[in-house]
C-alpha cells in the first residue's frame, strides 16, 4: 500500500489512481533562461524518485513535464520582466536560442543525475492556441477582466480560491506587501494574458482576441497538463514555493473553467538551502551541476545526497556534504564489486532476504522514505547471513528506485604502467620522500588516473 503526503489535505493518504494501475503525473518543468541549479535539481530528483516508486509498485506512469519558455516573470506578482527576454538580452541572443540552449543543458543534467526523462515534453510556446481558448472560456464564464496591462483572473469570483493554502500561506498572503499592477482588483488576482507594452516589441508575442501579448505562467501549466493528461490529473508536483501562488492559480483556472479538481494528489518538495538561505537563480547564489563535476564530484554523489534527506525536509547544501555523499557512494560501489556474482537472479529468495525486501518496500511506500530505504540497504550489505547472489540481486532491484547505477559498476582496468608508478610511489612514501611521491602522483594524473591515500593504503580512480 503506497501512501503519499497530499498538500491538499495536509495528510498522508493511500494513493489510488483514477485508472487501475495507470498514473498521470504532471511535474512543473524548468524555466529555460539559465542553467538549472542544484536546488532545482533536488526537486526534479524527488519527482524522479516518486515516478520510480510508482513504477516499482507496478503502475504504468505517463509523465508530462513542461518547458517554460515564455511568460514566467521575475516577480510572481505579475510585475517585472519576462525571465526569458531578460536572459536573451543578457546573452545577446534570441529568446528561441536561449530556450534551446538551456533546454539542452537541462536534459544533459537529467541524464547525468540518472533522472528518467518524462514520456512527454511540452513547450509553453507550442500551446498558445489552447491557452487562448482557456482564457476565452474563463471570460465567457465571467471570471476575467481586462486592464491596461493585460487580462486578469478575478480571484474574488471563485469561492474556493486558495486551495492548497495552509495556515502558513494564508498568513503569508495576508501580510504580503504585494506590488500591485495598476487596476488589479484583488492582490490574489493574476495575469492570464499580458499585453506587449505600448511602443515595445517583444521577441515572443502573439495575437489574441484582447491584443498582442503573451500568456501568463499559471495558464501555461494548467493548459499543458490537461492537454496531455485530461482532468483531473492523478498527481501534480513541484517545489514547495509553488504552494502559495503558482499551483493555487492553476487550480483556480481549472475549477472555474471545468468545475473540476485539477489533480487528486499534490506533492511538493522542500528546498535545498545554503546555511538557512534559499538557493535561487534570482538571488545569485546558485551552484550548478557542471561546477560540482568540475570539482571532481560524480553527479550521482549529489543524487545520493538528495536521497539521504526526506523530500519534505530542508536539505542544507555544502561541498563537504557532497564530499561525504561521494565517499558513501564509492564505498557502496566497492561493496557491490565485492559481492557481485555472475549467477542468475534466484527464482526464490530466502526468508531472511525477503524480510529486507519487505522492509525496503515499506520504507519507500511510506511517503517515499528514502533515508530509511538507504538504512535497509546498508543493513542488507552488512548482513553476513545472506548469501552474495541473493544480496546482489536484491540490491540491483532496490536500485530501480535509488537510481545509483549499481548495475553498471565496473572494476576499473588499471594499465600496467600506472600500476608500476603506484608501486614506486608507495616505496617513496614508506621512505617519507614526499616530494618524489608527489611527483609520481602528477605523472599518474597525466596518464588519466588519481591516487588517493586512505586509511588502509590507497585508491586508484579515473581522473
Ligand atoms: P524554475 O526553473 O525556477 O521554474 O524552477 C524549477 C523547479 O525548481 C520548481 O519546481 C521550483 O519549485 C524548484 N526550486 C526552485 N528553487 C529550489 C530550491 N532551492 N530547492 C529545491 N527546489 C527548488
Ligand atoms: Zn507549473
Amino acid at each position: 500500500m503506497l501512501t503519499l503526503y497530499n498538500t491538499l489535505s495536509r495528510k498522508k493518504e493511500v494513493f489510488r489512481p483514477l485508472k487501475k494501475k495507470k498514473v498521470g503525473l504532471y511535474t512543473c518543468g524548468p524555466t529555460v533562461y539559465f542553467y538549472a541549479h542544484v536546488g532545482n535539481m533536488r526537486t526534479f530528483l524527488f519527482e524522479d524518485i516518486l515516478k520510480r516508486v510508482l513504477e516499482y509498485n507496478n503502475y504504468k506512469v505517463k509523465h508530462v513535464m513542461n518547458i517554460t519558455d515564455v511568460g514566467h516573470l521575475t516577480s510572481d506578482a505579475d510585475t517585472g520582466e519576462d525571465k526569458m527576454e531578460k536572459g536573451a538580452k543578457r546573452e545577446k541572443k534570441t529568446v528561441w536560442e536561449i530556450a534551446d540552449f538551456y533546454t539542452k543543458a537541462f536534459k544533459k543534467d537529467l541524464k547525468r543525475l540518472n533522472i528518467k526523462e518524462p514520456n512527454i515534453w511540452i513547450k509553453a510556446s507550442d500551446t498558445i492556441k489552447e491557452q487562448i481558448a482557456l482564457i476565452e472560456k474563463l471570460e465567457k464564464k465571467g471570471f476575467t477582466y481586462k486592464i491596461l496591462d493585460g487580462v486578469y483572473f478575478d480571484s474574488s469570483k471563485l469561492k474556493t480560491y486558495g486551495r492548497l493554502w495552509g495556515e502558513k500561506e494564508r498568513k503569508l498572503r495576508a501580510g504580503a506587501r504585494v506590488k500591485m499592477v495598476a487596476g488589479k482588483k484583488n492582490p490574489t488576482d493574476f495575469a492570464l494574458w499580458k499585453f506587449t507594452p505600448r511602443g515595445e516589441k517583444r521577441q515572443m508575442e502573439w495575437d489574441s482576441p484582447w491584443g498582442k501579448g503573451f500568456p501568463g505562467w499559471h495558464t501555461e501549466c494548467v493548459v499543458m497538463g490537461i492537454k496531455e493528461l485530461g482532468i483531473p490529473l492523478d498527481i501534480h508536483c513541484g517545489g514547495i514555493d509553488h504552494i502559495s501562488i503558482h499551483h493555487p492559480n492553476e487550480i483556480a483556472q481549472a475549477e472555474a473553467a471545468y468545475n473540476k479538481k485539477l489533480a487528486n494528489y499534490w506533492l511538493h518538495g522542500e528546498f535545498l538551502v545554503l546555511k538557512k538561505a534559499r538557493m535561487g537563480k534570482s538571488k545569485g547564489n546558485i551552484i550548478i551541476l557542471d561546477k560540482l563535476i568540475e570539482k571532481g564530484f560524480n553527479p550521482l554523489a549529489y543524487r545520493y545526497l538528495a536521497l539521504n534527506a526526506h523530500y519534505r525536509s530542508k536539505l542544507t547544501f555544502s561541498l563537504e556534504a557532497v564530499s561525504g555523499a561521494q565517499n558513501s557512494l564509492e564505498n557502496l560501489h566497492h561493496k557491490i564489486l565485492e559481492i557481485k556474482t555472475t549467477s542468475k537472479k534466484p527464482t526464490r529468495f530466502s526468508r531472511k532476504a525477503k524480510t529486507y525486501q519487505e522492509r525496503f518496500l515499506k520504507a519507500i511506500n511510506n511517503d517515499l522514505d528514502m533515508p530509511r530505504a538507504l538504512v535497509v540497504m546498508w543493513a542488507l550489505i552488512k548482513d553476513q547471513a545472506i548469501e552474495n547472489n541473493e544480496k546482489y540481486h536484491t540490491l540491483i532491484d532496490f536500485d530501480k528506485v535509488f537510481g545509483l547505477g549499481l548495475n553498471k559498476v565496473k572494476e576499473i582496468k588499471i594499465p600496467q604502467k600506472v600500476k608500476e608508478l603506484v608501486k614506486q610511489r608507495e616505496k617513496y612514501r614508506k621512505n617519507k620522500d614526499w616530494k618524489k611521491a608527489d611527483e609520481i602522483r602528477s605523472e599518474i594524473k597525466k596518464l588519466g588516473y588519481l591516487v588517493e591515500d586512505i586509511e588502509k593504503g590507497f585508491k586508484i580512480k579515473k581522473a
